[in-house]
C-alpha cells in the first residue's frame, strides 16, 4: 500500500462501538484516509463529542445512538448515513463487549445464562443485523469492505476473556467466511481482525497485573494500542485489498502465531 495515498476518499464506512477505544481509532484513521465516517454507539453524549473531536466541522463525520442488538436502531443507523452520505461503502462491526466481575472473567460452570446471552447477542448477533442492513447499499453499488472484530480469544485458549466471548468472536469469523462466499460476486469483501491485549477502557478492566503478565508473551514487547488495530483495518477497506476475503489478520504483537 502505497502509505502517501488516501485508500478512502470518497467512501462512506459506519464504525459500531466508535465512541472511545478502537473503534474511535478507527473512525480516526479512516477519516484521515479520506471516509466520510458514521460513529455508532449507545451513549449519545460521548458519540457526538467523539465525532466532533474527529471533524469538528461535522461535514464529514455522524454521530448516531443506537444499539446492534435492535434491528430498529440498526436500520435507523443506515437511513441516517444515506440521507447524509448517499451510500454505504465499509462497515467495522467493532461494537463488543467483556463482561468482568471484580476483573475476573466468569468461568462456563458457574456462568450466568444471561450474561452468555448477552455476550452472544451484542457482539454476534449485532455484526449479523448490521451487515445485512448494509448489503443492499454495497451491492447496488457492487462494492464493499465489511470488517469484524474478533479476538486472540476466538484462536486460542483466553485465561483473561468468558467462554461466551470466545465463542462470540470465533462465532463472527465463521460468519464472516460464508458471508464472504455468499457476497464476493458483488465487490464485497468480508474480514476480520484478531487483535491481542490492545489498551483501552475494556482492556483496563482486567486490571494493570493482568496486562503485564501478557506482556511476558509479547515478542515485540509492548501491548497493543488501537492504532495498531485501525492500521490493519485501512488496508482492508482499501482497493489493495480487494482480493482479500475470509482472511483473519492476527494483530497481536506475536504472541499467538496461528
Ligand atoms: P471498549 O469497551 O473500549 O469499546 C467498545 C465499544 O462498544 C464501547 O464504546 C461500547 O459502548 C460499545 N458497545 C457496547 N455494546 C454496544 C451495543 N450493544 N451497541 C453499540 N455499541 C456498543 O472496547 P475496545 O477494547 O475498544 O473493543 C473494541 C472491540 O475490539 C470489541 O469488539 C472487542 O471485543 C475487541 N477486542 C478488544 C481487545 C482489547 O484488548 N481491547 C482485544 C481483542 C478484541
Amino acid at each position: 500500500m502505497n502509505s502517501n495515498k488516501q485508500v478512502c476518499v470518497g467512501k462512506t464506512a459506519i464504525i459500531t462501538g466508535a465512541r472511545r477505544g478502537i473503534g474511535y481509532s478507527i473512525a480516526q484513521r479512516l477519516f484521515e484516509e479520506g471516509a466520510n465516517v458514521v460513529l455508532v454507539d449507545v451513549d449519545s453524549k460521548e458519540t457526538e463529542a467523539a465525532a466532533l473531536k474527529i471533524d469538528p466541522t461535522a461535514s464529514r463525520v455522524l454521530a448516531l445512538t443506537g444499539d446492534v442488538r435492535n434491528r430498529v436502531d440498526v436500520q435507523a443507523v443506515v437511513g441516517a448515513t444515506i440521507k447524509k452520505f448517499g451510500q454505504i461503502d465499509i462497515l467495522v462491526n467493532n461494537a463488543g463487549i467483556s463482561p468482568k466481575h471484580d476483573g475476573v472473567k466468569a468461568c462456563v460452570a458457574t456462568m450466568d445464562e444471561q450474561e452468555w446471552r448477552e455476550v452472544i447477542d451484542v457482539n454476534l448477533t449485532g455484526a449479523f443485523l448490521c451487515s445485512q442492513a448494509v448489503l443492499p447499499s454495497m451491492r447496488s453499488q457492487k462494492w464493499g469492505r465489511i470488517v469484524n472484530m474478533s479476538s486472540q480469544a476466538a484462536r486460542t485458549m483466553s485465561t483473561i476473556a468468558g467462554a461466551h466471548y470466545a465463542a462470540s468472536k470465533a462465532g463472527m469469523i465463521a460468519f464472516a467466511r460464508t458471508l464472504a462466499g455468499e457476497v464476493g460476486q458483488d465487490g464485497i469483501t468480508v474480514n476480520c481482525v484478531a487483535p491481542g491485549r490492545i489498551m483501552t477502557p475494556m482492556a483496563d478492566v482486567a486490571g494493570a497485573q493482568a496486562n503485564a503478565a501478557y506482556l511476558t508473551r509479547i515478542p515485540v514487547n509492548r501491548l497493543g494500542m488501537p492504532e495498531d488495530v485501525a492500521g490493519a483495518i485501512a488496508f482492508l477497506v482499501s482497493d489493495d485489498a480487494g482480493f482479500v476475503t475470509g482472511a483473519v489478520i492476527d494483530v497481536n504483537g506475536g504472541s499467538f502465531m496461528g
